[in-house]
């Protein structure tokens, strides 16, 4: 029986923590003290990374000095033991994991799909994609263009609705503020915002979500609804006429806005 927890790292970063027949592993531990305490006198068995920012890798070298454990994660990170790269697969938790690249937060970016034998027979996928999709919103463009990004998306979003989706931070009710002005008829977008402030009010995490529930809140998979592309058009009037655009420009000048939003 696998379990998905997060633990809380400085503002607003979640390092999950996965655990099965008493075998630890985390993904993106910007910090290694939290990972400690969470661990209590458990070991910890594995590491996986999903990019090189510091907030998802600061507390790689204090783990691995302390528990000599393996790293998995792109091959460019110091400390990484395991170098990982697209369409890779291996295995952990006794649970099959296979490696997308998905840049354009980063360059090295990459996501990790963790496939859990169902109950009934069918998997229960586990997407670990740290600052790439989040709910109901994306990772800023810190390396890659808006077209790899997009493509990069449209992977995630390819994946089965049930996929249960753990990013790396607490942005959902900011993205969600976004979500609403991007789309302001959308009542999913609606529901989620009461659903993720009653949990936020009892300090929960809004997460995991899903691929399903992206896909019908998050504007930056939203980009070929007509009333999206309408509204991040006139919102960059000068970049050129509806017409004009396609989904990877939309998405463009979507992003372009919730940079100064
Ligand atoms: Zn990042």
């Amino acid at each position: 029986m696998l379990t998905i927890s997060p633990i809380p790292a400085f503002n607003d970063n979640y390092i999950w923590h996965l655990e099965s027949g008493g075998e630890h592993w985390v993904v993106d531990p910007g910090d290694a003290r939290p990972v400690i305490d969470a661990l209590a006198e458990e070991p910890l068995s594995g590491i996986l990374v999903t990019h090189h920012h510091l907030d998802h890798t600061g507390g790689i070298a204090g783990l691995k000095a302390r528990y000599d454990c393996p790293v998995y994660g792109p091959g460019s990170i110091e400390g990484v033991t395991e170098p990982l790269a697209n369409g890779d697969r291996c295995e952990i938790l006794g649970c099959p994991l296979r490696v997308m690249d998905v840049p354009g937060h980063t360059l090295d970016h990459l996501a990790l799909l963790l496939e859990e034998e169902g109950a009934n027979g069918s998997p229960q996928l586990h997407l670990f994609c740290g600052d790439t999709l989040f709910a109901a919103g994306c990772g800023r463009l810190f390396e890659g263009t808006p077209a790899q990004m997009f493509s990069s998306l449209s992977k995630l979003s390819a994946l089965p609705p049930e996929t249960r989706v753990y990013c790396a931070h607490e942005y959902t009710l900011a993205n969600l503020r976004f979500a609403e002005a991007a789309e302001p008829g959308n009542a999913a977008v609606q529901n989620r915002i009461a659903e993720s402030k009653a949990l936020r009010d009892e300090n929960r995490p809004t997460l995991p979500s899903t691929i399903g529930e992206e896909l019908a809140t998050n504007p930056f998979l939203r980009c070929h609804i007509p009333a999206v592309a309408r509204r991040a058009a006139n919102h960059d009037a000068n970049g050129g006429a509806l017409e004009d655009i396609d989904e990877v420009e939309v998405f463009a000048r979507l992003r372009r806005w919730k940079d100064n939003f």
